[in-house]
């Protein structure tokens, strides 16, 4: 298959920090799909929300060592050099003019993001510029909140990774990931706490959070 037709996936997140809660699922959907990239954006998170405890070149910082010895993964700062919020849609729209609208593209997200997708901006327009890939998150339910939002899902499923090469846009793909029970926020509460995190993510980056004297206050 040529590199211009390959699935190209994107998965957005805060990253404050990244965590194997990110990794793990996201490398065993990469094995069921075929992937052979996922480029990571971090967001610009807009002013009106909760503003992510790490800096921006923080956040970057800590992305690039967790991935330092992972292949599959590359970094993509775009939504971070805008002074904008970042907008998903935005953003995709922006990857699909510059791949074509031939390339078959999908946009990763975890079930808890699933669930809240209709509140995203402009949300209605994600599934005509892209496929979403869900991974499974403990915790969450499995069920839309109302059979409207469920028959939505319902109409743009499918079971078969093939067909998320064959369109480019339009498919949503539940994988049978791992079910990994970390948040960034759990995270950050523990280092609060003085609790341990060894385990959470990766080494590197807690050396790098430890250096910094991130989320300790
Ligand atoms: P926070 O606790 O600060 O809200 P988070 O751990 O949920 O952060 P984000 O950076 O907000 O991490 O998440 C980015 C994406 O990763 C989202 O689509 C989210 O659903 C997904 N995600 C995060 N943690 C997990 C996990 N443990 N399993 C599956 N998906 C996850």
């Amino acid at each position: 298959m040529s590199e211009t037709t390959a699935l190209h996936a994107l998965f957005g997140g805060t990253f404050d920090p990244i965590h194997f809660g990110h990794l793990r699922p996201v490398e065993a959907l990469a094995r069921q799909v075929g992937l052979q990239q996922v480029t990571l954006l971090p967001n610009n998170v807009p002013p009106h929300r909760p503003q992510p405890e790490a800096s921006p070149a923080q956040r970057v910082a800590m992305v690039r060592l967790a991935i330092a010895d992972l292949p599959l993964f590359h970094l993509d700062e775009r939504e971070l050099q805008r002074s904008t919020p970042s907008w998903t849609a935005d953003t995709l729209a922006e990857l699909r003019a510059e791949r074509g609208d031939q390339q078959p593209l999908a946009f990763i997200i975890g079930q808890d993001s699933l669930l809240s997708l209709h509140k995203w901006h402009r949300w209605q327009d994600l599934l005509s510029l892209c496929h979403l890939l869900v991974c499974k998150r403990p915790g969450y339910a499995t069920q839309m909140e109302n059979a409207r939002q469920q028959q939505w899902l319902d109409s743009h499923l499918t079971q078969d990774a093939r067909a998320l090469q064959r369109q480019p846009a339009g498919l949503i793909f539940l994988a049978d990931t791992p079910l990994v029970a970390i948040s960034a926020t759990e995270i950050r509460q523990r280092r609060q706490h003085g609790q341990s995190c060894d385990d959470l993510l990766p080494a590197a980056v807690t050396a790098y959070i430890n250096r910094e004297g991130l989320y300790s206050q």
